[in-house]
Parts: C-alpha cells; structure tokens; sequence
C-alpha cells in the first residue's frame, strides 16, 4: 500500500489522518455515495506543483451534479479547494511526487437511497505517487465484464460506488495473470481500463474512444490529445474495435495513477516493438507534470 500522509483535510479543517473517518451508517459507506477526484502534485525546485488543478475541481462539481449531491455549504469554492491543498501541503511537507486525493461524501446517517439534500462533507489525503501498473510495459487482458452504460451509472461521474465495476474487471484480468483489464462498452466497442483511458497509434495517427463509449473523461485524456495536436500529431477520436488493438502499431494508457504507459501485450497477443509516439508523448507528458515544459506552465497551480 502507497505511504498516507499524517494530516488529512476533513470537514473544513485539518486533522490526523486516522481521524478521517465516516460512520458505517453513511450513505458513502451504504450506497458507495461519495464523489472523488485524484491529481497528481510533483516535488520540483519551483515547489508543489498541481496538474490541472481547476479542471479536477470542475471535474468533482459536475460529479456532483449529476449525481445529486451538493458540497456542505450549498456553494461550490475554487479557492476554498485550493486552499485546503496548500493547507495540506504545508502541513505534510511532501519531499516525493504524491497523489491528492479529493472527495465528497455523502455523511449522513441511514438517509435511504437519495442524494439531494443529504448532509456532505468534504476529505482530501496524500499519498505517494507510485503507479498502479508496470511503466515499462503493461499486459491486458479484454474483460467479459462490460463498462456500466451511461444509463446505468454513468463513468462521466466518478463516482465511488461505480468503482464496483472497475474492481471485478481488474481483479479478474490479475487473476488470470495479467496487469489491467480492457473494458468494452454495452455495443462492444474499446473503452478504457480499470483506472485509465486507452490509446492506440495506426500508421501514425493516434485514435482514442470518443466520450459517447462510457469513458471517464480522464483529464490526462484531454491533455495528451492537446500535447499530441501541438506536436503535429494527428489525433482522431472514434469507435475502436478490439481487433484494432491487436494489430496497433503501438498502444499505451493515460491516467493520474497510471501516468502515460506503454502496453505491450492484448489479450495474449504481443504488440510490436515500436514505441516512437508513446515514449515522445511519454516524455512530453513527464515534462508537462513536472514544470519543464515551458509551453504548459498555466497547467500548473504552485500549492507550496
Ligand atoms: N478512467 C477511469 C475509470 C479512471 O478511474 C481514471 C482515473 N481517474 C481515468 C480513466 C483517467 O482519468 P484522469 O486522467 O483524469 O486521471
């Protein structure tokens, strides 16, 4: 388990860690009813630096949203967010890259299966940033669990309970020997991983899934189509069928805990050597995350 940091931010103030607790009796821990984020703050000789920090709390909002649930005060606040990640920065002292992780919960006790009007709190924590998959190389393997549909519950909220689904998907792809699992959607087109969006390069151009496969809108999605774009690469987002994977000339993922990372074998079938877009693209990324990419400063919010 990564390394926890000692201070948490929990209901508008910071206290240990291990104090950061809900009742059993919450809706979050009932019903899974708590919206989150993670981003990603990199240890550099300019400080704490957050990766798009005002996308991940928009992202929480309209979580949020369309779920039901509403922050504590009834008013979303950027610079309350904002300030309870310095708050927690300062008091942790970080000295590695660490991962934040930002939550809202519903907190009341036995409130029955609704979410408006029920009582929330905020949680933020740090951990180490290690990686949830090999970065040199990942092999997946196409789940027969499919995504939960949009009109079920939908990935473009992220929402805890629907963590369910990721949790069968990749315990099933471990189980069977491999790092991650392969999500179709309910039309059995290519979606994402259990934690990460999914890339693919054919004859130089680089497709992903649209956002109408049932995908979390992964933030570094966005950012690696923009990175991508800038660097003359053309980028085409569709339906992708599993089949196209297999012959890909070259396939990686993209994700806070995931980074950018190559994959290397689908479904038993090795993918070929070439690597040239994924280590350019890798490479640009790392940079962005860590201040040395000029060009990408405003991605970047100074937290200590
Ligand atoms: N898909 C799922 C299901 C995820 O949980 C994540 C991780 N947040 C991603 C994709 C990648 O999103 P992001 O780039 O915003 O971390």
């Amino acid at each position: 388990m990564a390394n926890i940091y000692d201070q948490a931010y929990f209901g508008e103030q910071l206290i240990p860690f291990k104090d950061a607790n809900l009742s059993v009796a919450s809706s979050a821990i009932l019903y899974g009813l708590s919206v989150y984020t993670v981003f990603h703050v990199a240890h550099t000789p300019d400080g704490m630096l957050a990766f798009r920090l005002p996308e991940h709390f928009e992202r929480l909002q309209n979580s949020a949203k369309i779920i039901g649930l509403e922050p504590p005060t009834g008013q979303w606040d950027y610079e309350a967010f904002l300030n309870a990640a310095k708050e927690l920065m300062k008091a942790n002292q970080p000295t590695r890259d660490v991962f934040v992780r930002a939550s809202l919960h519903a907190e009341a006790l036995l409130s029955g299966t609704r979410s408006r009007g029920v009582k929330t709190v905020f949680s933020m924590f740090v951990y180490d940033a290690d990686p949830i998959v090999p970065r040199d190389g990942a092999r997946l393997k196409t789940s027969l669990w499919r995504r939960i549909p949009d009109i079920a519950i939908p990935s473009r909220a992220k929402v805890n309970g629907a963590y369910v689904n990721s949790v069968l998907a990749r315990q099933d792809a471990i189980d069977s020997g491999y790092d991650d699992c392969i999500f179709l959607d309910s039309s059995g087109h290519v979606c994402e991983l259990s934690a990460a969006n999914i890339f693919m390069v054919r004859k130089g151009v680089l497709y992903t899934p649209d956002t109408f496969t049932d995908l979390l809108e992964g933030i570094n999605r966005l950012s690696i189509i923009q990175l991508a774009q800038d660097n003359g690469i053309k980028v085409v987002e569709r339906s992708i069928d599993l089949t196209e994977l297999y012959i890909a000339d070259e396939v990686f993922m993209s994700g806070t805990s995931a980074f950018l990372s190559p994959v290397v074998e689908v479904d038993a079938r090795p993918l070929t050597a070439e690597k040239s877009i994924t280590e350019r693209l890798g490479r640009l990324h790392h940079d962005v995350l860590h201040g040395q990419a000029p060009a990408y400063a405003d991605w970047l919010t100074k937290l200590a």
